[in-house]
């Protein structure tokens, strides 16, 4: 199947209410324009320069998502621009994106990401760093320029599906927590905390039957990664 047949063919497959990300990190910018062309408009980079180089070259229209780690010194670059970060893992970067979205005149869309995996090298918050971060911070006073948007979570790269779901309901469970609790006791509810972004291409399914609304598609649709 080519790049655009699998790009139709997850449109057609996924539930209205889910988000399909195409991860198109280390793609070179044709295969992007193929997916583009066949009606995609949503991609996922995790690479700040490589992401700005493929902004500058592809259609305006595109909505960009950061999903890899992002140093705080490199939000200034995508600030102006993305529409989605999906790996909001600290403190520090929160606040730096709120600097950077003031400094463009605009407010910028993340995910908190919780550490859901066994994976030590995988980063995010954990569920109490947030529940106590959260319930300790005056969001909108902190935080103006940033709107919280939702949670993000990498489950472990397994094929214990048990276990891939019990980390799935631990994101979600703890995104109920948050709304529930010092989500709610804010005013922020679930009209605007509203996405799950975990699932990607071997585990989609299982995250969509636990709640998911985005899913991260790489090498489902572009096949094996080049190496960068
Ligand atoms: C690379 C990446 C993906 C896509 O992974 P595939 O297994 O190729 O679908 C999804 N999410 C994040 C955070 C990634 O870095």
């Amino acid at each position: 199947m080519s790049v655009a047949d699998k790009i139709r063919h997850y449109q057609s497959q996924l539930p209205p209410h889910v988000t399909l990300v195409a991860v198109s990190k280390f793609q070179p910018v044709e295969v992007l324009q193929e997916a583009y062309e066949a009606g995609q408009r949503v991609f996922g980079e995790s690479r700040e320069q490589e992401l700005r180089t493929k902004h500058d070259l592809l259609p305006a229209d595109i909505r960009w998502h950061f999903v890899g780690h992002l140093q705080t010194n490199k939000v200034k670059y995508i600030a102006p621009f993305i529409s989605l970060i999906h790996s909001v893992d600290s403190e520090r970067l929160l606040d730096e994106i709120n600097r950077q979205a003031l400094r463009n005149n605009r407010v910028i869309d993340v995910l908190l990401q919780l550490h859901i995996a066994t994976e030590e090298t995988k980063s995010g918050f954990l569920p109490d760093e947030l529940l106590t971060l959260l319930s300790q911070t005056d969001i909108a006073q902190r935080w103006p320029a940033v709107r919280l948007c939702g949670m993000m979570g990498m489950a472990s790269l397994t094929h214990d599906e048990a276990q891939i779901v019990r980390e799935f309901r631990m994101l979600r469970q703890c995104y109920q927590a948050l709304l529930d609790g010092p989500l709610a006791a804010q005013g922020i509810t679930a009209d605007t905390f509203a996405e799950l972004s975990m699932g990607m291409s071997d585990d989609y399914l299982l995250a969509i039957e636990e709640g998911g609304t985005m899913v991260r598609i790489g090498s489902g649709i572009f096949g094996v990664r080049p190496t960068p």
